[in-house]
């Protein structure tokens, strides 16, 4: 029997990430994966997501220029054609991840794996010999009483991304990540959007400014959403809500959150979603760095980003988090040139600061993803903030937003 080094069972981005850096150490690792090499991130998650999130950007970016009388004439779109369009971009991805990890000499196994001893595991009748365990067997689409997914009217995460057509509307239940970004993909397309959350505000893990800020542009933009609430019975496709409301959606695309799938065996590590921390592919792939470079991290410094329209984006400390000795300073993105060019002037920028350093920052704005980074570096870094203000920034950007915020500090 041959051995490996290392047994990883899940091939995500904790898994292939952990095996390919642990390769390149000229450690053998044999990595397991039931399904398809990318894990939830590339195959039902971040990727086919932002796929169909940039095409129906396109979309209503045309349409409002048509309504602008900027543009002329008359559009429409192909649904199927789009999410061929993503499963396509899916594909591309996932044969140069074969590739990546094929090429760093790790053996990748497509089978259910199961542990047999500490240094056993079992997979399509074979057994393997390993040195250390690692589980990255991810998470999936956490299910509630009354809510069970049937794949007709209550919609998973996973189940929504294989529609061929829209429906004209939709109930979300949910205002997490995965609830926000396909309220802009469905809003996008012109697809009814309502969204009901349990918690008093949209985004709930969110600094409630953001949330609220967040919640006067959806009543701008017509999505309608039920806070502090709650589906109180379904019957014959009619919803009712705890306070009465009565909803007649196409479907529920149901998106509370997913929860681990951890085997409970022998084992050396959990990294990614299995750990029941973080869900986010960039912490997983940060834990399997960790593991395999002995990188360190901060937790409390992980971004989180939701693709909303326009995204949000934030790290460290949140306003509910800090008391009086914290200072916050916001700036409206209408304050950037490039923000009017892109008729994208909704949302701020918020820092939390004290003595001259950067406890946490918020940002509701175009952009918000990548620009975050900028924030990160410099509360991770300890930067002051007179140290900032001598970086010089490109202009017309919405990077200068920070720039102009630091200004007011
Ligand atoms: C709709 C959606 C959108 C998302 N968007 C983002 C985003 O924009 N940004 C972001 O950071 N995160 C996003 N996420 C979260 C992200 O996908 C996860 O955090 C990430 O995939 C976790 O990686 P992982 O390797 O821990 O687990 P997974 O990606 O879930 O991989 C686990 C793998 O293990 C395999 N497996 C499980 N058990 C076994 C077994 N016994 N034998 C063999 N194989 C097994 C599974 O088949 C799977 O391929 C999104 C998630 C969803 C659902």
């Amino acid at each position: 029997m041959e051995f490996f080094d290392y047994g990883i069972i899940g091939g995500g981005p904790a898994g292939y990430t952990a095996g390919i850096l642990l390769a390149k150490q000229g450690h053998s690792v044999v990595l397991f994966e039931k399904d398809k090499l990318g894990g939830t991130c590339l195959n039902r998650g971040c990727i086919p997501t932002k796929s169909l999130l940039h095409s129906s950007d396109l979309y209503a970016e045309v349409m409002q220029a048509l309504q602008k009388g900027e543009f002329e004439g008359n559009i429409s779109f192909d649904f199927a054609k789009v999410a061929e369009k993503k499963d396509k971009t899916v594909e591309k991805i996932r044969k140069s991840l074969e590739l990546a990890v094929k090429n760093s000499g790790v053996k990748t196994v497509y089978a259910e794996a199961c542990v047999v001893d500490k240094n056993k595991i079992k997979a399509a009748q074979e057994e393997y010999n390993v040195g250390k365990i690692i589980l990255a067997t991810g998470s999936k689409p956490r299910e509630i009483k009354g809510l069970e997914y049937d794949k007709e009217f209550i919609l998973s995460s996973d189940d929504v991304l294989n529609l061929q057509k829209l429906p004209k509307s939709v109930l979300i239940v949910g205002s997490g990540a995965i609830g926000i970004e396909w309220a802009r993909i469905f809003s996008n397309f012109g697809v009814e959007v309502v969204i009901v959350e349990m918690a008093e505000h949209l985004i709930p893990v969110a600094d409630t400014e953001v949330s609220k800020r967040v919640e006067r542009i959806f009543k701008q933009k017509k999505i309608k959403f039920f806070l502090n609430n709650s589906i109180d019975n379904i019957c014959n496709k009619t919803v009712t809500l705890k306070t009465g409301e009565i909803l007649t959606p196409d479907f529920i695309l149901c998106a509370v959150g997913r929860e681990p799938v951890c085997p409970s065996c022998q084992k050396d590590a959990v990294l990614g979603d299995a750990c029941g921390e973080i869900q986010l592919a960039h912490y997983a792939i940060h834990q399997a760095k960790e593991f395999a470079l002995q990188i360190p991290y901060d937790k409390n410094l992980i971004p989180s980003v939701i693709y909303g329209e326009p995204e949000i984006a934030w790290v460290g400390m949140r306003e509910q988090d800090c008391d009086d000795s914290y200072n916050i300073t916001m700036l409206p993105i209408t304050a950037l040139g490039k923000a009017w060019c892109d008729d994208a002037t909704d949302g701020f920028i918020k820092l939390i600061t004290k003595d001259n350093l950067i406890y946490g920052a918020h940002i509701v704005s175009k952009e918000a993803s990548s620009l975050i980074h900028i924030l990160l570096t410099a509360i991770q870094n300890k930067l002051p903030a007179e140290d900032l203000k001598k970086l010089c920034f490109a202009h017309p950007t919405y990077a200068e937003g920070i720039f102009d915020i630091l200004l007011k500090l």
